[in-house]
Parts: structure tokens; C-alpha cells; sequence
């Protein structure tokens, strides 16, 4: 103890690569009255300035006075966070291995993580006015634009705000001067409610028996912790259920948060909250601009927002009066942050739902393999919707054998027949191929040569509308080759299929009917993903071919035809959750057919027809396969069964990593304990990526808390390793993808 006794110290949560927290002297001028914990400081850290979160204070520091900086100024008259949201940032900073001060600045918006002051901002929005409503296109034919604008904001009579219209079209600023000096759209500066709505006009669907059921049990459990799965086929209300149950909350006076898959926080669903709620929701998504996200992340820490609907990082918004956590397609891969703070937004929403003392409802029609197991183990209760609400009926699966058929870009004729009947009876009909580009591959026919990419062990992709090559793992690219650079042949050859490639086969051979592409290529404009969606329902586009993209969420009511292209990919994957995500995905896809009164049909080709995933999966159904492929992880002893944690290590150096973890691996054999299980060190399966050199080694154990006992004495010994400075590594608590 060298510090004087009197001394203010304030335990800081930094942003760095920091244990803990660092202790600063109190900013001049500054009492310890005015402190509280979760308010901001700014700090000098190294040579910079930087803004920390004030965890505690104290009169005593293991660092001597006279070397301690005095922190600069209190950005907060009142904490910012709240004592739930440091101890939940303590959590996810433990559990997670990752440093506490990265893991508050990831809970900050941007304008809070810069210092700027915690006050709403006034957002614009425009909005239809009463003359507005009644102008026809014809009025404003001779100017597109504006008659574009008209038609989004009479469609929209709760405003847009300048986000959401940029979504669509970037130069939309001059053509809605016009419309408002024509007195047909009005800009308002948007207030805050003062108080909380808590009623609304009742739309509410009448619920199935099912939903009604479920409806019940969630809400008799408001006013504790409860975990629901609400398990329910695709297209069986589960979104209704989820607006039921939100409904009761809001009237008792307390806010729902709603978590989405990156790509389900589609308009269309912001569309059915907000014509249920009115416009005072929270939407956190990556859309927005500094000032909207701030202006939601306030309204929903003071209480004024009922609802917040938000993807992953959307699980860390403060809530003055929380009421729920619901998580829709809580399987999807996309809750999984994959870098820096490697949390997983569902076992975070798990942790605080039970922090918070309310319920959390995990909706899937595909759950994942770890909540069937909380279910099996009797931590969630299993909510179902056995059926299709209204008058939909289940699609019936197919597999179509590709084996020695004769493929017009890689679609059979049994597929191209099927498509054929189902545009002929005026329906949609929606192909699913996981891969964009024309040809994954590049292949000299003279020498054999294959473009590679010069950075990765990859093949490079094939762009046929750009002309260029293009490496899916590290982004770079370049002009297609003329000829072979090893024999100069011009014979160079695209091989095997991406979107580009079947979009040109399918335009081929349906001339008559307009298809859309929907991969990232595609829709890098802003806007391109929804004016091609409005495409789609307007009934303009018929045949609709993309990836994950398509995959998931939409309600496509005209769509009696869905198609998986290649499941082949799928099935024999190096991950040991390949099947899992393949089962996942063929259900979503064909979830996606025959939503309305008409019948889906879904069409899956392979070359192996036989093989067990698709036989049960197509016999019994996805919650039989889980079952099943469950059995076998747990005979494996695979998760959800044992606890895992990877170090990656990476360098440009070849050699490196593997060095790294040896030596990582021999520490650890002295610490570890019984139940815990070391595997590798080995490289990475795509070895080297964007010019480094990549592996890993897994730690297994059956306990959870043995597992972290091992971390918390294993990781800060690393740092100290003398191979440690050559590699860049990083830990992944319960890893989703083992690359
Ligand atoms: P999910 O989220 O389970 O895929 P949705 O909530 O999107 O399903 O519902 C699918 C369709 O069924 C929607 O068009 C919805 O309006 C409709 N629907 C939901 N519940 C009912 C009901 N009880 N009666 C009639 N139609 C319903
Ligand atoms: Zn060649
Ligand atoms: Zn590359």
C-alpha cells in the first residue's frame, strides 16, 4: 500500500488489451460525492485520450501516488450505465476471457464510446401530409423521383426518418425539397415520447390453439426468470406469438427487447411491429448513422421506448423497466460475433434474462443442438406450433437423384420441369445455391493449372459480369486472365457453378420470366436488397436464385416452389456442426414454400440421395435428425456434451503459430486438471488466410467451470511467452466454427 490514504483513486475500465481495470487519480475539482459507478471519464492512456466507464472508486491503489495519472474530466453527471449493465459487462468480460473495458465500449454507441455527450438528439423525419395522401402517380409522372418518394412515404403515413430512405436511394434530398415545397410531405423534428405508451389500437390476429397456448404460458411467467423454447414450424404464427405476448408486457408498464438475425431485421418485420405498436421502436441495426443509434440506445435506457428490436450486439441495450428478451431464429449462426469480443448474443440474453429476473422466449423451427439439450435437461420449457397457422398447408420434400442426369447449369430436368409447372400455374418459385459468382473454379484445359489465390490456400472465384477473379476469403481480386500464365492456352475453363452461372442458365432457358440473383454481389447497392424483395411480392420477379440471403425470414406468399441446387456441399463439411447447419438450412429454405393456400412443394438435388441426413430428415422430420445426430455427439463427446475453447494463433511467419501453441500446450499440461482434454496444436483447416498462417488448439472439457479454471490461470501467462510476441493469438469461449 504506497498510496497515501486519502487518496481518490478511480478504478477504470479502459478499452485496450488490459486485465481489468487501470487506477487513475480523480479529475481535478472533483468530490466523491459526484461519482458514481457507470459513469464515463475521460482518461489519458498512453500518448491518447480515451473514454473509460468508472467501475468503482477507492482510497487505495497497488500503484504508487505519484505514478498515478489524474483522470482528465466526468463525461456523466449521472451513471450511464447501470449497476445490472456493469455486472452483466463483468460477466461477458469473465466468461468470454475478453477485457473489460472492450466489452463496455461494445456495449456504447459510437457517439457515447467518443465522449459526446448522453443527450437525445432531434432526428427528422418526413412524413405524408393530408394533400399528400390524395396525389395519384399521374400527378408526378414527368419526375420519377418524386414519385418514388411519394409512393414510399404514403405506404409509410408514421414518416421515414433520412436513414431509411437513404436505404433506397441515396439522392432523394432534392426531389423531397420539392415534395415538401409542394406541401405533399412535411419534415418534423422527432420528440420523444414523454411517457411510455402503453396502449394500442387492438389488430391482434385471433391465435390457434397452439399460439394461444403459448401465449398463456409465457405470459403467467412475467415476473421472474423463465426460459421458453417456442418451437414451431416454419410459417406457424411464431411472429404473432411474439406480438401477443409483447402486447401484455408493454401493458404492464414494461419493455421488450427483440433480438433478430442480421438479415431477418428485414422492413417487412419492422413493417408488422410497427404497424401493431405505432413508430415508437427502438431499431438498432448496422443501417444507422451515429446519431439514430444514439437516439435508440436513450429511448430504450429511459424507458421511452416499449420495444427494441435489434441484431446481436442489440442484446447489451440498457432497459429501464425490462419486461422480455425474445430471440427469433435463435439458431442462426449470426448471434455468434466471430472476432474481437467473441460473444454469442443468445447465452448473453440467457445470463441477463436471469440477471433481470424476466422470461426470455427462444423461437426457432430449426433450434439449435444446445437449446433441444437445455430443453432435454429441463432449463427451457418447450412451447409448440406443430402446424401452419391459417390455411397453409406443410410442404412435401423431395430429393432429386443428380446422378448421371444431363444438367443445364447444374438444374436437372426433373427440377427444370418442376419449375416449368409451377411458372406455368402463375406461382414464384425460389433456388437456393450457397455459393456467388459464376465458377468457383478456373481451370486450364491444356496444362491443368488453376487459378489460385496468391494469399490464401483457395481457389480464386470466377466473376463473369465483372470480368474479374475474386478470392471469397480475403477479397482480393483480379482481371481475368486472357491465357493460361504457366502455358499461355486460351483454353481457360469456369468450372463447377455459382448464382451467376445458374441465373445465366435459368434466363436461358425461361426466357419469358423475370428472375432475380440475390447474393452479395448483387445487393451491395444500398436499397438493391429491398427494392428487389418489393419486386419479388409485387409479383414482378417469378423466379427468385440466391444464398443465405433468400434463405431466411421472408414471407414470400406467391412461392409454392423452393429448391435446394447442391446439398451435396453440405453433407460432408469438416465442422462437426456441418450437419446441423445443412439440416437447418434445407428446413428454412423450405419453409420458404407454399406459405399461403397453395401448397409448397420443395425439391432437394444431390448425388446422394441415400444419405442418412437427408433420408431421416426427409422421413422424419428435424426434430427427429436432432435426436439422432444429439445421440451421436454425446457418444463423441462433442457439444453440447463438453465445453469447448480454441486458441488461434496467426503469423505471417509459417511457422510461428504452431510454435506458439506448443508452448501454449506445455503450460497448460501443467495446470490442467482431469477433466480437462487438450487437442492439437494443429493448422488451421484453410491453413493460410490473407497472407498468414493460421492453427489452433482446442480445449476440451466436461465441466464448465473446470474449463474456465484453466483459462483464468492459462491465458495471462501466454502473454508473457517469448513465441507469444511473433503471433497475433486470440481464445474463443464455445467456438461456433472450428476455422
Ligand atoms: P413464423 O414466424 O412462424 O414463420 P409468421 O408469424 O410469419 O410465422 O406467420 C405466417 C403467416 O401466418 C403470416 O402471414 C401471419 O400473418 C399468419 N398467421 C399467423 N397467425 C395466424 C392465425 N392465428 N390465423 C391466421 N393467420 C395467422
Ligand atoms: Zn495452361
Ligand atoms: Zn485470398
Amino acid at each position: 500500500m504506497n498510496s497515501e490514504p486519502e487518496a481518490l483513486i478511480l478504478q477504470v475500465a479502459v478499452p485496450g488489451p488490459l486485465h481489468g481495470c487501470l487506477d487513475y487519480l480523480a479529475p481535478p475539482h472533483c468530490s466523491a460525492q459526484s461519482l458514481s459507478p457507470g459513469m464515463r471519464v475521460q482518461v489519458p492512456f498512453g500518448k491518447r485520450k480515451t473514454v473509460g466507464v468508472l467501475i468503482q472508486t477507492a482510497t487505495h491503489s497497488r500503484i504508487a501516488a505519484q505514478r498515478l495519472r489524474p483522470a482528465l474530466s466526468l463525461l456523466d453527471p449521472e451513471p450511464l450505465l447501470s449497476p445490472d449493465l456493469i455486472e452483466l459487462s463483468a460477466w461477458a468480460s469473465r466468461y468470454y476471457h475478453h477485457p473489460l473495458g472492450e466489452v463496455m465500449a461494445a456495449l456504447l454507441p459510437t457517439a457515447l464510446r467518443s465522449g459526446q455527450a448522453a443527450q437525445l438528439p432531434t432526428l427528422r423525419i418526413w412524413r405524408i401530409t393530408s394533400a399528400g395522401k390524395s396525389v395519384s402517380a399521374d400527378d408526378v409522372k414527368r419526375a420519377p423521383r418524386q414519385a418514388v418518394l411519394l409512393d414510399r412515404l404514403q405506404r409509410t403515413p408514421n414518416g421515414l426518418t433520412g436513414s431509411e430512405l437513404s436505404e433506397h436511394e441515396t439522392t432523394w434530398h432534392s426531389a423531397m425539397r420539392a415534395l415538401v415545397e409542394k406541401g405533399w410531405v412535411e419534415c418534423l423534428s422527432q420528440v420523444a415520447p414523454q411517457t411510455m405508451p402503453t396502449e394500442y389500437t387492438p389488430q391482434d390476429i385471433s391465435l390457434n390453439d397452439a399460439q394461444h397456448h403459448a401465449v398463456d404460458a409465457v405470459c403467467a411467467s412475467l415476473d421472474g426468470f423463465a426460459g421458453f423454447l417456442l418451437d414451431g414450424v416454419t410459417g406457424s404464427g411464431k411472429t404473432e406469438v411474439y406480438l401477443q405476448i409483447i402486447r401484455r408486457v408493454i401493458a404492464a408498464g414494461r419493455q421488450a427487447l427483440v433480438l433478430v438475425p442480421e438479415i431477418g431485421l428485414t422492413p417487412q418485420l419492422i413493417n408488422r411491429f410497427s404497424t401493431r405498436f405505432g413508430h415508437t421502436l427502438a431499431v438498432l441495426h448496422s443501417g444507422l448513422n451515429d446519431s439514430e443509434r444514439l437516439h435508440a440506445w436513450l429511448l430504450a435506457r429511459n424507458g421511452q421506448a416499449p420495444i427494441i428490436i435489434g441484431t446481436r450486439s442489440a442484446v447489451f441495450t440498457p432497459l429501464q423497466k425490462p419486461g422480455i428478451i425474445i430471440i427469433d431464429e435463435e439458431h442462426d449462426l449470426s448471434f455468434k460475433q466471430q472476432d474481437g469480443f467473441r460473444y454469442h448474443a443468445r447465452d448473453v440474453a440467457v445470463w441477463r434474462a436471469h440477471q433481470l429476473g424476466i422470461p426470455i422466449v427462444l423461437g426457432s423451427a430449426t433450434p439449435s443442438f444446445e437449446t433441444l439439450y437445455n430443453v432435454e435437461r429441463g432449463r427451457y420449457a418447450r412451447l409448440e406450433l406443430p402446424a401452419r397457422a391459417g390455411e397453409a398447408k406443410p410442404p412435401r420434400l423431395r430429393t432429386i437423384d443428380m446422378r448421371s442426369q444431363k444438367l443445364e447449369g447444374n438444374l436437372s430436368p426433373g427440377l427444370l420441369q418442376a419449375i416449368a409447372r409451377h411458372l406455368d400455374q402463375g406461382n414464384q418459385v425460389l433456388l437456393f445455391l450457397n455459393r456467388r459468382g459464376f465458377a468457383p473454379t478456373l481451370l486450364c484445359h491444356q496444362c491443368g493449372w488453376v487459378a489460385q489465390c496468391r494469399r490464401c490456400d483457395a481457389r480464386l472465384t470466377y466473376h463473369q459480369g465483372l470480368r474479374r477473379l475474386r478470392c471469397h476469403h480475403c477479397g482480393a481480386e483480379q482481371a481475368m486472365f486472357e491465357h493460361c500464365p504457366d502455358c499461355s492456352s486460351s483454353e481457360l475453363r469456369p468450372l463447377g457453378h455459382g448464382t451467376e452461372r445458374v441465373e445465366q442458365a435459368l434466363r436461358d432457358h425461361f426466357p419469358q420470366f423475370s428472375c432475380a440473383r440475390i447474393d452479395r454481389d448483387s445487393t451491395r447497392r444500398k436499397g438493391a436488397l429491398q427494392q428487389i424483395l418489393d419486386d419479388a411480392l409485387s409479383g414482378h420477379h417469378r423466379i427468385l436464385l440466391g444464398t443465405q440471403m433468400l434463405a431466411k425470414g421472408h414471407h414470400l406468399p406467391k412461392v409454392t416452389l423452393a429448391a435446394i441446387i447442391d446439398a451435396d456441399q453440405g453433407l460432408f463439411g469438416v465442422d462437426f456442426r456441418a450437419g446441423e447447419r445443412m439440416a437447418q438450412l434445407i428446413i428454412q429454405v423450405a419453409g420458404r414454400a407454399g406459405r399461403s393456400a397453395q401448397a409448397g412443394e420443395v425439391l432437394i438435388q444431390t448425388h446422394h440421395p441415400d444419405h442418412p441426413l437427408l433420408r431421416t430428415l426427409l422421413t422424419e422430420g428435424y426434430h427427429h435428425y436432432a435426436a439422432a445426430a444429439l445421440a451421436e455427439r454425446r457418444e463423441a463427446e462433442l457439444p453440447p456434451y463438453v465445453n469447448l475453447a480454441l486458441l488461434r494463433a496467426e503469423a505471417t511467419a509459417a511457422d510461428a503459430p504452431l510454435r506458439f501453441l506448443d508452448e501454449a500446450l506445455r503450460l497448460a499440461k501443467e495446470i490442467a486438471t482431469a477433466g480437462i482434454i487438450l487437442l492439437g496444436p494443429i493448422p488451421s483447416p484453410m491453413e493460410r488466410r490473407a497472407g498468414r498462417y493460421r492453427a489452433q488448439l482446442l480445449v476440451q472439457a466436461t465441466q464448465r467451470s473446470e474449463l474456465h479454471r484453466l483459462l483464468d490461470a492459462w491465458l495471462p501467462s501466454l502473454s508473457q511467452l517469448p513465441a507469444g510476441r511473433k503471433v497475433r493469438w486470440s481464445v474463443d469461449v464455445d467456438p461456433m466454427e472450428m476455422v
